[in-house]
């Protein structure tokens, strides 16, 4: 009997308890990556700066924080180069957290592919070509990453740049215009190999985002990181990004109990119109900082913590409500894609839209 009893608690463990350990198990991982994929980099002099939003939503959440994960990195046999004609160096890229190497350009065409829709102009996928080979350049020129030692680039679009792998991916990604998208952007990285963005004959931190509002950001006033060839310069055509305006309210209450978990102390007491003093925006339009309860926060925390648009946003409170209303898409910083596929209609080449975007920089060839 007692062994009956024993055998009956051991079936149920087996069959309903440890799953539920299971299921706790899986839920904790999910939850890590969520805080991965919400992460903003303050400093584009250690690592990108992407942070957000490109013109083309491919890589999901799942996938962007799944790369973090670096140790299920394992290695893979070299892909084969993109054409025979491909004699670019070899990168190690971190694709879903595992490391491959490919070569240079095989990998500027899958990033072109995720980070940038198809069906823009040749110039502007060109440009978005260069600034993703430009970026791999630079990383590489910094040494090991924290986030993945074992590659230069991750395929995380809120860390480097999202990636797709044109070879076996283009389907699921095309459905029938496959064929046909992928010999544009190979093209556009084809017809631009070797060429880089330089500073100084230094590669650039080739940031970019998917739309500006009319102008774009300075690096200092989003990372607090003085970059040259990072300044605010006008942007035309961003408002034909479909996420160009947008709205996040929520409830006063709503609010405070978010702003609590994080500051304890804040005072958000009295009405919401209360709540918000000392907005300080930048050139572009940009919040730098403002303080929320007496607590001062600097724009991208805002950004955030709310999962807006961007920073350049404007708040309107009612007795129990608060709206943020933003315009553009992503930080601001670099090249806008919107604002590229703008310049190319109009007759604007690669090297005229990534020396218009990036300060004082030209358009060279990587030294061999
Ligand atoms: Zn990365």
């Amino acid at each position: 009997m007692k062994r009956l009893l024993f055998l009956t608690i051991i079936v149920v463990f087996l069959v309903y308890l440890a799953p539920i350990g299971f299921h706790f198990y899986q839920n904790g991982h999910p939850a890590e990556q969520e805080i991965h994929t919400v992460q903003n980099v303050e400093n584009p002099s250690d690592s990108q700066a992407l942070d957000g939003q490109n013109a083309n939503k491919t890589a999901d959440d799942a996938d962007a924080a799944q790369a973090a994960d670096e140790k299920t990195a394992e290695k893979q046999a070299p892909d084969a180069a993109a054409s025979e004609k491909d004699t670019s160096p070899a990168l190690r890229v971190s694709v879903n957290g595992r490391v491959r190497e490919m070569s240079l350009e095989e990998y500027v065409a899958g990033a072109v592919a995720a980070e940038m829709p198809a069906s823009f102009p040749d110039e502007a996928l060109k440009a978005q070509a260069v600034a993703a080979r430009t970026y791999a350049v630079y990383k590489q020129s910094l040494g090991r990453d924290e986030k993945h030692p074992d590659a230069v680039v991750c395929d995380d679009y809120t860390h480097c740049a999202a990636f797709v792998d044109l070879k076996n991916d283009a389907e699921e990604l095309w459905g029938n215009k496959a064929e046909a998208w992928t010999k544009k952007i190979r093209a556009a990285a084809e017809q631009t190999a070797g060429k880089i963005v330089t500073y100084h004959d230094a590669p650039i931190a080739a940031v970019f985002h998917a739309a500006a509002a009319k102008q774009t950001e300075a690096a200092v006033s989003v990372w607090g990181a003085d970059v040259p060839y990072l300044e605010s310069v006008s942007s035309a055509g961003d408002d034909a990004c479909p996420e160009y305006d947008s709205e996040v309210t929520l409830r006063a209450e709503e609010f405070r109990q978010l702003l609590l978990k994080k500051y304890p102390d804040i005072n958000l007491t009295g009405l919401p119109k209360t709540w918000f003093t000392e907005v300080q925006s930048s050139e572009a339009g940009g919040v730098t900082s403002c303080k929320v309860g007496g607590i001062a926060m600097k724009g991208t925390e805002v950004r955030e913590l709310l999962q807006l648009n961007s920073t350049h946003f404007t708040i309107s409170t009612t007795d129990s409500t608060i709206t943020f209303r933003t315009q553009g898409y992503g930080h601001g910083v670099g090249m806008s894609q919107y604002g590229a596929k703008h310049m190319a209609e109009d007759g604007k080449t690669f090297t005229e839209i990534l020396e218009h975007y990036y300060t004082g920089t030209k358009v060279s060839d990587l030294a061999a």
